[in-house]
C-alpha cells in the first residue's frame, strides 16, 4: 500500500483539446491524488499505464462545475474541474459526495499555491464558448468570484502569496479590447537583480506576470516593459541608437492620437538607408477588431503581436529583439528573471555521469546550483557554428512547451561551450523503443506519436521548422513521455558530410524530396520526417529502408517508393503516415491536421481496442 495517496478512484474525464464533444471524449480513468500529484491511469490498479498527470503546484482553481442545463453524456453526473496552466480539467464524480470529497481533498493540497485564481468560470466550456458568461476565449477572465475556502472545512488563511488583481495591459490597448486582461501581481519585498538578466523588484510595485511555466521562475515585465508613452519619433531613434542593439525596438505613441507605433533599429538596413523604421499598428475592419503590424498576422492585442514578431520578422526589417525603455535598464531583452537568461554561471553546474554523445559532443547529467538535474552538451570544438547558435539560443529558450525538450541555457564564455537543457530519464526515443521490443501496446505506440505531434504542431504554430525529426532526436522522460529534442539544431552543424544532401551522415531517409533535391525545409517537410518517425515507433526502432543505400533511396523515393505498413501498425495508422509522405508539399497534412486525426485515432483505439 503507498501512504502518500491521498485519495485513488476511478473518475470519468473529459478530453482536454476535443473540438467536438461526442461521448468518445469521456474517458474511464483511475485517478491518483498525493502531495505533489494529481495522475490519471488507464486501467486498474493491478496493470496502469499513466496517461496524464499535473503537478499540484501548477493548479490554480479546483471547484464544482455548475451544470443545471447541461447534458452529461457519461454515467457520472456530478462534475469538477481543476484548472492548471492554460487548462481546464473537467471530472466526473460517480456521486455528490465522491466528488464534494476530492474537491475537499484537492483544495487542501493546493492551498498554499500561489497561482490561485481571483475569478473562475463556474460553468462548462462547451460548444466554443463558456456557458456561464457566454466568453468565447478559451483564456478569457473568469466572470465569478473564486472562494478557494467556500465549500467550508477548510479555514486556514492563504500564506502571503503575491497579491493578485486582473486588469488591462499596459501599454492601453484599444477600448474594444476591455477583456485582455493579465496578470498582475505585487511584489512583497525587494529583489536585487543578482544576474544582468533579472528583473529588479520594488515592494509595493505591479508586476506582469508573461508566463509561469516554471515553478521556480516566473517571466515577468515591470508595468511599462517596451512602452514608452511619451516618446517622439525623434526620441525614440535617440533611446534606440544608445543602446545600439539590432532589433532594439519600443512600442510609442503615435503622432495620430488613439494609434501606436512600433519603431525598430536595424543595424543592417542596406547601404544608404536610414537604421530606423517606425511602423504603425494597424486596425482590421473585421469584428472584433484585430491589431497587426504585418496584415496576415492580425492579434487581438499589442502584446500578442509583439510576442509574435519577436520570433517572426514577416516583413518588418528584423525581428523585435531587444525591448528598449525610457525606464533605463529595467527591461533587458529577456524582460524576465533568471529563468529567462540564456547564459548559465558554469561554477552552478556540478557534472555527473554520461549519458551520451552525438554529433556536437558528450551529453552529461548535471545538477544546476546543487539542486535541479539537467543535461549538459560540452560542444566540441569545430562541431557548431556557435555565434549563430548563441543568437538563436534566446529564441528557442522561449519556445516552452510540455512535449519539448526545455532549453535552459548556455555557458558561452568559455571553451568548450556548454548547452544546458531539460534532462529526460530515459534518454533518446530509438534506443527506448529498441530496448523495449515487445513490450508496448499500440496504443503506447501511438500516445508516443501523440506526443511528438503536439510538440510538433507548437513548433509549426511558432513558425519553427526542426529539419531533423527523427526518433534519434526525440528524447524519454520518466513518465514515459517522449518529447522532440534538438529543433533546429541542424543550421549549427559545421559537419559537411550531415549537411551537404549529398554527405554520408545526411538524413535522407527521412527527407522529402524537395529536401533531397532543393534543400527546401518547411514545416511540410517537417510532416515528412514525423511519418518516418512514426513509422520508426510502430516498428519498435527499425532502420527506414534498412538495407538501401542514401543513393538508392533517392531514387526509390523519387519514382514513388514509400516505406511498407509495419506489423504493428494498423491501416488507419499506416493511412497517417502515406499522408505525410505525399509528394507535394502542399498536400500534405499540417501538423493541426495531423494530431486532430492522431487524437480521434487514440479516442477509438481506447474506446474500441482491437
Ligand atoms: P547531438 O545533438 O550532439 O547529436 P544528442 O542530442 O543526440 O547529441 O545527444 C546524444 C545522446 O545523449 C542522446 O542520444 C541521449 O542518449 C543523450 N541525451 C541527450 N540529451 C539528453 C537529455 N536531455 N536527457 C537525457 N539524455 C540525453
Amino acid at each position: 500500500m503507498n501512504f502518500n495517496i491521498i485519495l485513488e478512484e476511478i473518475l470519468i474525464k473529459r478530453s482536454q483539446q476535443k473540438k467536438k464533444t461526442s461521448p468518445l471524449n469521456y474517458k474511464e480513468r483511475l485517478f491518483v491524488l498525493t502531495k505533489s500529484m494529481l495522475t490519471y491511469y488507464e486501467g486498474r490498479a493491478e496493470k496502469k499505464y499513466r496517461k496524464g498527470f499535473i503537478d499540484i503546484s501548477r493548479i490554480k482553481c479546483v471547484e464544482v462545475v455548475k451544470n443545471d442545463d447541461a447534458i452529461i453524456p457519461c454515467q457520472n453526473k456530478y462534475p469538477f474541474q481543476v484548472i492548471h496552466d492554460a487548462n481546464t480539467l473537467y471530472i466526473f464524480a460517480p456521486s455528490a459526495q465522491s466528488r464534494d470529497l476530492w474537491v475537499k481533498k484537492l483544495k487542501e493540497e493546493i492551498k498554499n499555491n500561489n497561482n490561485i485564481m481571483i475569478k473562475y468560470h463556474p460553468k462548462f466550456w462547451a460548444d466554443g464558448s463558456y456557458q456561464c458568461c457566454r466568453q468565447t476565449e478559451k483564456l478569457a477572465p473568469g466572470c465569478e468570484k473564486y472562494n478557494l475556502f467556500e465549500s467550508g472545512s477548510i479555514k486556514k488563511a492563504l500564506p502571503p502569496a503575491p497579491e493578485t488583481k486582473k486588469r488591462r495591459p499596459p501599454p492601453p490597448v484599444p477600448p474594444e479590447e476591455e477583456d485582455n486582461s493579465e496578470e498582475i501581481v505585487i511584489a512583497m519585498y525587494d529583489f536585487q537583480a543578482t544576474e544582468a538578466h533579472d528583473l529588479r523588484l520594488e515592494r509595493g510595485q505591479e508586476y506582469i506576470i508573461l508566463e509561469k511555466n516554471d515553478v521556480h521562475w516566473w517571466r515577468a515585465r515591470d508595468k511599462n516593459g517596451w512602452y514608452c508613452r511619451n516618446t517622439n519619433r525623434s526620441k525614440a531613434e535617440q533611446l534606440l541608437r544608445i543602446e545600439d542593439k539590432e532589433g532594439g525596438f519600443m512600442v510609442r505613441d503615435s503622432s495620430q492620437p488613439g494609434l501606436y507605433t512600433v519603431s525598430l533599429y536595424t543595424k543592417f538596413g542596406g547601404e544608404g538607408s536610414s537604421n530606423f523604421r517606425h511602423y504603425h499598428i494597424k486596425e482590421t475592419t473585421t469584428s472584433p477588431k484585430k491589431y497587426y503590424l504585418a496584415e496576415k498576422h492580425a492579434f487581438g492585442s499589442i502584446p500578442e503581436i509583439i510576442e509574435y514578431h519577436k520570433h517572426n520578422a514577416a516583413g518588418l526589417v528584423t525581428r523585435l529583439r531587444y525591448p528598449v525603455s525610457t525606464k533605463g535598464k529595467n527591461a533587458p531583452t529577456t524582460a524576465g528573471f533568471s529563468y529567462e537568461k540564456w547564459e548559465i554561471n558554469p561554477s552552478e553546474l556540478t557534472f555527473m555521469r554520461e549519458l551520451g554523445s552525438g554529433l556536437f559532443g558528450v551529453v552529461r547529467l548535471g545538477k544546476w546550483r546543487a539542486q535541479y538535474k539537467v543535461a549538459i552538451k560540452a560542444i566540441r570544438e569545430g562541431a557548431m557554428c556557435e555565434e549563430d547558435f548563441i543568437e538563436e539560443a534566446k529564441v528557442m529558450m522561449k519556445l516552452t512547451h510540455p512535449k519539448l525538450v526545455q532549453l535552459y541555457g548556455v555557458c558561452t564564455q568559455q571553451k568548450p561551450m556548454y548547452i544546458v537543457t531539460e534532462f529526460m530519464e530515459r534518454g533518446c526515443l530509438l534506443n527506448f523503443l529498441r530496448q523495449k521490443q515487445g513490450h508496448f501496446s499500440r496504443d503506447m505506440l501511438l500516445s508516443m506519436c501523440q506526443d511528438v505531434c503536439e510538440g510538433m504542431e507548437y513548433l509549426e504554430r511558432n513558425s519553427f521548422i526542426h529539419r531533423d525529426l527523427a526518433a534519434r532526436n526525440c528524447l524519454v522522460n520518466e513518465a514515459g513521455v517522449v518529447k522532440v529534442c534538438d529543433f533546429g539544431m541542424a543550421r549549427y552543424v559545421l559537419d559537411d558530410q550531415y549537411t551537404s544532401s549529398s554527405g554520408a551522415k545526411f538524413p535522407v531517409k527521412w527527407c522529402p524530396p524537395e529536401v533531397f533535391n532543393y534543400s527546401r525545409f518547411s514545416s511540410k517537410s517537417d510532416v515528412w520526417s514525423f511519418g518516418v518517425l512514426m513509422w520508426e515507433v510502430f516498428t519498435e526502432g527499425r532502420m527506414p529502408f534498412e538495407k538501401s543505400t542514401n543513393y538508392e533511396v533517392v531514387t526509390m523515393v523519387t519514382r514513388g517508393h514509400r516505406l511498407p505498413r509495419p506489423k504493428l501498425a494498423s491501416k488507419y495508422v499506416y493511412e497517417v503516415m502515406l499522408r505525410c509522405w505525399q509528394e507535394k508539399p502542399e498536400v500534405r497534412p499540417s501538423f493541426e491536421d495531423l494530431l486532430r486525426t492522431i487524437d480521434e485515432l487514440v479516442e477509438c483505439e481506447e474506446t474500441f481496442g482491437r
